[in-house]
């Protein structure tokens, strides 16, 4: 056997090499093919080998690759922010480019200490994030993170712990019915910002839709227009991560223009250029950039590979496509047609316990029962059974968390490229129907 070099931390051994992708496929070397119901990590959102994308990288190749951003700017990354701009709600007027979502956690939290620190408030400087929440994996982004199977190997040098509970209306942490609950949950934020006092805190950071640590949990009607007031009440800004929720992914640019709510920073990724190459966002308000700006005049932080050329012609490509394709409003359409069918599935099986979400970012929670919502035991890894299982069948799906404690329950995303058509999405349905069948018959037998 040949040695692997590779250090793969996600990947089992039996793991496939892909050879090539085409729309919402991607096939490994022995030819298999697999429907990529999940656009990967929910980020390949108009499917793979798009020839529009492909020649705009070619062009920026053959121009120029990579310039410093401190010594130039270039005509892609300049366009790729003001195209933000355009599509972006408010006054969400300002773009630092970054190349993973978790950085642009980082830096938001850093534009909103410092936003603070221009006011001469210096003590301004701590951000409450909620539990069962994943906003990266470098150290300040995971500090912010209710994930605790991500947290616990480094919980030492960890800055803070989430403090708030998560609208998880399915297992409502108060026993609140969703309909009626006038979103209670959000008075914890309040009672946080108390604690601590408000004069210690710069920022609330939030998932509009929970991702990875709730699969798709979606806030009671009225949480985020609550949360917009307790934030300007005690002077606190509202960071969007949108990493996972934005750029078409709910059916709308932001998610948070669900709610008619706008955030003071946001962070995007993932979707923005939808796998093409690595890049990532913090758009910044103009409420929020002008002390800067009449301050020290630069935010403080940047990566080599910042606002890089090649990475920003692949994103303003992407952006293109969408809105020339209007996959905003498919997004919208399809998930509503992906919902009611998995919906319908839900009442056949005896392990779908929730089936939540918006546009094309649907979660589904399995129970062991669903009068009692009783999670499966953690011996029966049913989660990573169930994605073996589809990929199996040909579907990828994405693992999530769940249950009460944030990790005792299993969960799938189901989030395919938006590009995907009405017959890709019957024979999605089918596959991951087959691959519930199949795991039921082995847990009853
Ligand atoms: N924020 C959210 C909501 C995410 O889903 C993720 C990744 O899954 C991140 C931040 C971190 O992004 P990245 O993996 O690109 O660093």
């Amino acid at each position: 056997m040949e040695r692997d070099y590779l250090i793969k931390p996600m990947l089992d051994e039996s793991y496939k090499i892909v050879s090539h992708g085409q729309g919402v496929y991607l096939f490994d070397t022995d030819g298999k093919k697999y429907m990529d119901a999940s656009s990967g990590a929910v980020t390949c959102s108009i499917g793979h080998g798009v020839p529009e994308i492909i020649d705009a990288m070619g062009k920026q190749a053959n121009a120029v690759s990579f310039v410093y951003r401190s010594q130039f700017s270039s005509h892609a990354a300049e366009g790729l922010a003001k195209k933000l701009s355009e599509i972006t709600p408010g006054d969400l007027n300002w773009t630092f480019l970054v190349n993973s979502g978790s950085e642009a956690i980082e830096t938001a939290m850093k534009t909103a200490i410092q936003y603070f620190q221009e006011q001469n408030r210096p003590q301004k400087t701590k951000i409450i994030s909620r539990w069962m929440s994943y906003h990266g994996i470098t150290l300040g982004a995971l500090s912010l993170s209710g994930h605790p199977e991500r947290r616990f190997r480094f919980q030492q040098l960890l800055e803070s712990n989430p403090e708030v509970s998560p609208p998880y209306c399915y297992r409502c942490p108060f026993g609140l019915n969703p309909a009626s609950c006038n979103a209670k949950c959000t008075d914890e934020l309040e009672t946080a910002i108390r604690r601590t006092g408000a004069e210690h805190i710069a920022a609330f950071v939030a998932e509009p839709l929970v991702g990875a640590a709730g699969a798709a949990l979606t806030p009671p009607e009225g949480y985020y227009e609550k949360i917009r007031d307790i934030c300007d009440r005690y002077d606190i800004l509202l960071i969007a991560d949108e990493v996972m929720t934005g750029i078409g992914r709910t059916g709308k640019t932001l998610a948070m223009e669900h709610w008619g709510v706008l955030p003071d920073i946001v962070a995007l990724g993932k979707g923005m250029s939808a796998g093409y190459a690595p890049i990532a966002a913090t758009l910044v308000s103009d409420r929020v950039m002008r002390p800067i700006q009449q301050g020290s005049k630069l935010i403080m932080s940047g990566h080599t590979y910042s606002a890089n050329p090649q990475s920003a012609a692949a994103s303003l490509a992407v952006l293109h496509y969408i809105e020339k394709n209007s996959l905003n409003d498919a997004s919208a359409e399809k998930g509503k047609t992906l919902m009611k069918q998995l919906q319908k599935l839900q009442k056949k099986t005896s392990i779908i316990g929730d089936v939540r979400g918006m546009g094309l970012m649907i979660g589904i929670e399995f129970v062991t029962d669903k009068a009692t919502k009783k999670p499966f035991s953690k011996a029966c890894h049913l989660t990573s059974r169930i994605i073996k299982k589809a990929q199996m069948n040909g579907l990828l799906v994405y693992p999530a968390a769940a249950g009460i404690e944030g990790g005792d329950g299993d969960a799938i995303l189901i989030a395919p490229p938006l590009t995907i058509s009405e017959e890709e999405l019957t024979e999605l349905v089918r596959l991951f129907s087959k691959t519930i069948s199949e795991i039921e018959a082995e847990i009853i037998r």
